[in-house]
């Protein structure tokens, strides 16, 4: 960059350009997000402020935003926040950045609720695998009541998911747990809903992910096993038991997984009502099971 007085509208040109020469999948969106996350105002202001110059400190930290997402760093880790369900959430490299597709988990546990028999109590669910806690807190903020248990295997994400339900306001309802699978659980303990998106990329997927994903995402939020499906297996012939009767269970998917996602759960005869719900790409994304009763 030159000497001249570089007001946003130049760098937001500037540096679109230079992302789409270097392929990044969507460069004037990026310039903006950095920009506006320098500055410390939302994107809009940069539309009504195009004129405005910046101060030397603001063009320092601008370039070395820039530098970072040369190198192919996803923009949330570089500003530190993603938005999941229309709220905000902080996000570091020991958590996954929520996705999109992963609202349908929290709108179908939310359609669920009439559905499940809870008795005089409050509604419990149980999330495994929480990282930035955003499906359990996205359900707080709609539930208002029950109470909802949060595991993770990495002590970071959950200290990233505890500071994201007190910033959201939901801190109360939430119980963190760290542990693999059911391990953190107490003997006996029964939930009316279990939500998992859990690691499932296969090891053929592996080479295909994007730089962004495969060299700083955690690979423990990501890496399932040979076929993905490394986490179903050992979960679903346990869930049942941790499931009251007429309880659910739903987990996000890879593309393709379904078949075998349902020979898995099969092979638990406490289970049954098997449906999947497709995401806006029209792939089943989304895999519900219900606990007998009786
Ligand atoms: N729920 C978040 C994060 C999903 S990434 C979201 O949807 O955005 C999967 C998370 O599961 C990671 O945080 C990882 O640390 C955790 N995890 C992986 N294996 C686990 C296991 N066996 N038991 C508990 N958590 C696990």
């Amino acid at each position: 960059m030159g000497k001249e007085s570089w007001t946003i509208l130049k760098l937001i040109h500037w540096t679109s350009e230079r992302f789409q020469k270097e392929g990044l999948p969507t460069p004037r969106l990026d310039a903006e997000v950095l920009l506006s996350s320098t500055l410390r105002v939302d994107r809009v202001r940069l539309y009504t402020h195009f004129d405005q110059p910046l101060l030397p400190e603001e063009l320092v930290r601008f370039k070395t935003m820039i530098q970072r997402r040369l190198k192919r760093e996803p923009v949330a880790y570089i500003i530190g926040r993603r938005e999941f369900w229309s709220l905000s959430f902080k996000v570091t490299r020991d958590v996954l950045i929520p996705r999109p597709e992963t609202e349908i988990l929290v709108s179908e546990a939310l359609a669920l609720r009439p559905s499940i028999p809870v008795g005089d109590g409050d509604l419990q669910v149980l999330e495994i695998g929480t990282g930035s806690g955003a499906i359990s807190i996205a359900l707080a903020k709609e539930m208002g009541s029950g109470s909802i248990t949060a595991t993770d295997v990495s002590e970071k994400a959950l200290a990233v998911a505890e500071e994201n339900a007190a910033s959201n306001g939901v801190r109360e309802h939430l119980r963190f747990l760290r542990g693999d699978l059911f391990s953190p659980l107490k003997n006996g303990e029964q939930f009316h809903l279990i939500l998992t998106n859990p690691p499932y990329i296969s090891r053929e997927e592996w080479s295909d992910l994007m730089p962004e994903v495969r060299e700083f995402e955690p690979t423990l939020a990501l890496d399932g096993g040979w076929d993905g499906l490394d986490f179903y297996r050992r979960a679903l012939p346990q869930i049942s038991e941790f499931l009251f009767p007429g309880g659910w269970f739903l987990g996000e998917i890879g593309t393709g997984q379904d078949q075998k996602i349902l020979e898995i759960a099969g092979q638990n005869p406490a289970l049954g009502e098997f449906t999947f719900v497709p995401d806006l790409a029209g792939i089943k994304r989304v895999f519900k099971a219900r606990k007998w009763t009786g």
